[in-house]
């Protein structure tokens, strides 16, 4: 599943393709996603111009220059592929239709992006770009974790009201936007936290340790992402899915690599998803 990271690197991938250019034609292929989409979305992106491309939590945001923004989410299995690109960064032709090419938008400039979506778990909406923040999707997630308003003082107040243990606490959307389990996982493991600790009872110190090695998680995360592009250009045009080490995600039995810890990375389940991490040095 797409976390944060991924997201923002098919962003960046999308945006030579996408911005400041007009969508001469979207081809809708059927009603819906995880939801219906909105109606007569193909006539509403057609025409318009994509003023700018941005990105809150795990949701791409199309500002287009009908005064709507186009949300697009990519669920568990959503695919963006870019091809014939006039600008050469994607070096390949236009693809033969795809099974589960749901959406697909054919830009004035040649280039051709299509969301694939096997699982059908993505989903896409078209919100007044005014009122964006009170979209129902859009309306109760908290701070972007490498924005301003993500910071140590909002933390420790965020988390001092939960009595839950600070994993489920830091995947919940409302406490920070777009952290997912596999960067919870690296979070807490480099903050040496044991991940069943209760948040409310973590001490500020430790609360706001984990600020700043959320950014770098993530910003390392996002460095991987972009300079992999080049890669899915070369290959086949897909976007946003790359290879980056972790030291505690998927590493059940593995040596812990904390320095002299000479631990084992352990795997429990919290709230029915998977917790990697090393209970001799996180705790
Ligand atoms: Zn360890």
């Amino acid at each position: 599943m797409p976390e944060l990271p991924e997201v923002e690197t098919v962003r960046r991938g999308l945006a030579p393709s996408m911005e400041g250019q007009v969508i001469a034609r979207a081809d809708v292929n059927r009603a819906d996603l995880r939801w219906p989409f909105p109606e007569n979305m193909a006539d509403r992106l057609t025409g318009a111009k994509v003023t700018a491309l941005r990105r809150r939590s795990k949701y791409i945001l199309a500002d287009l220059s009908t005064g709507e923004t186009l949300i697009i989410h990519l669920g568990m299995s959503g695919r963006m592929t870019v091809s014939g690109d006039p600008l050469g960064q994607f070096h390949h032709d236009h693809p033969a239709p795809a099974k589960h090419d749901h959406v697909v938008f054919h830009m004035d400039n040649g280039a051709r992006v299509t969301f694939n979506d096997a699982r059908r778990f993505g989903a896409m909406d078209l919100a007044n770009t005014a009122m964006l923040d009170e979209h129902w999707l859009i309306e109760s997630i908290g701070p972007e974790p490498l924005g301003n308003d993500f910071n140590e003082s909002y933390l420790c107040v965020a988390l001092s009201k939960r009595n839950m243990p600070i994993k489920t606490a830091l995947l919940d959307q409302h406490v920070v936007a777009g952290l997912g389990n596999i960067y919870v996982c690296e979070v807490l493991f480099r903050a040496h936290i044991n991940p069943t600790r209760k948040a409310k009872d973590l001490s500020k110190k430790r609360i706001a340790s984990l600020v700043p090695i959320i950014r770098d998680v993530l910003s390392e995360a996002i460095a991987a992402g972009g300079s992999s592009l080049k890669d899915y250009r070369q290959a086949d045009g897909e976007l946003g899915y790359f290879q980056h080490g972790f030291q505690a995600y998927d590493r059940e039995n593995d040596p812990c690599q904390t320095p002299d810890c000479g631990g084992t990375i352990a795997r429990i389940t919290q709230s029915g998803r998977s917790t990697f991490y090393c209970p001799k040095c996180q705790r």
